[in-house]
């Protein structure tokens, strides 16, 4: 489990501070992006800048799970994997392995929202189907691997904020590199820009708001479905 606070509220003149709390124990590209999924929390959250009583997390859980994915996004692109990282894999492969984990946290939203539905049906079943269906994973019913999430003990409803949030951070991402271009080799100006116009709002203005400024829209699947024909060899 990894997960992003305030460490302190700032207060006149002091912007917030962001600890992030995780444990990483076998390395590898997953637990990078994980950091940088965190990481993208932590700046977000350095970068609120209102008057206290709205230094918060914004009014919508999908929308601030979409502002970590800006950053974590990045770690599916073979320019950023070859900047930061001194080697890279095909773009077909780098996006099948960063959209397999976001459908597979799309499958956990369903079941939550399918087992909701309907608390007769057998966890194990369904979540079977799910992943058959959508990952063509080899469907194992004995086996309960859905219940590895605990969000779905501690915080009901959240696992939908996964599954959402990719399909606006795909908008977002399209969005600002529409104004500041490829950002994957560094950019200077991209976090003021980005604070100006995502990150420093808090619960001054609602996500929707800040969602529509940025868009000039409202949100839509489209940028996703773009990304995901990237993969498609
Ligand atoms: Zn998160």
């Amino acid at each position: 489990v990894a997960y992003t606070e305030f460490g302190g509220r700032g207060g006149p003149g002091l912007r917030p501070t962001a600890w992030v709390m995780a444990t990483y124990t076998s390395g590898g590209l997953g637990e990078l992006t994980e950091l940088m999924h965190e990481t993208g929390h932590a700046i977000h959250v350095s970068a609120i800048d209102t008057r206290p009583a709205f230094v918060d997390w914004p009014d919508s859980d999908a929308f601030t799970e979409a502002i970590a994915e800006i950053t974590a996004l990045d770690t599916a692109e073979p320019r950023w994997q070859e900047h930061w990282l001194g080697t890279s894999v095909p773009v077909a492969d780098s996006l099948r392995g960063r959209y397999a984990e976001i459908m597979l946290d799309i499958c956990w939203a369903v079941l939550e929202i399918r087992i909701h539905a309907d608390p007769l049906a057998r966890p194990n079943a369904v979540w079977a189907a799910l992943t058959s269906y959508y990952l063509s994973l080899i469907p194992h019913p004995e086996l309960s691997w859905w219940a590895m999430r605990g969000q779905l003990v501690q915080e009901p409803g959240y696992m939908v904020n996964y599954a959402l949030g990719p399909i606006l951070a795909a908008d977002m991402r399209a969005a600002i590199r529409a104004v500041r271009g490829d950002w994957t080799h560094g950019d200077l100006g991209w976090y003021g820009w980005v604070s100006d116009h995502v990150y420093r709002y808090g619960l001054e203005r609602s996500s929707g708001d800040v969602l529509a400024d940025l868009l000039g829209r409202r949100p839509d699947e489209n940028a996703l479905v773009s990304e995901i024909r990237r993969g498609i060899r």
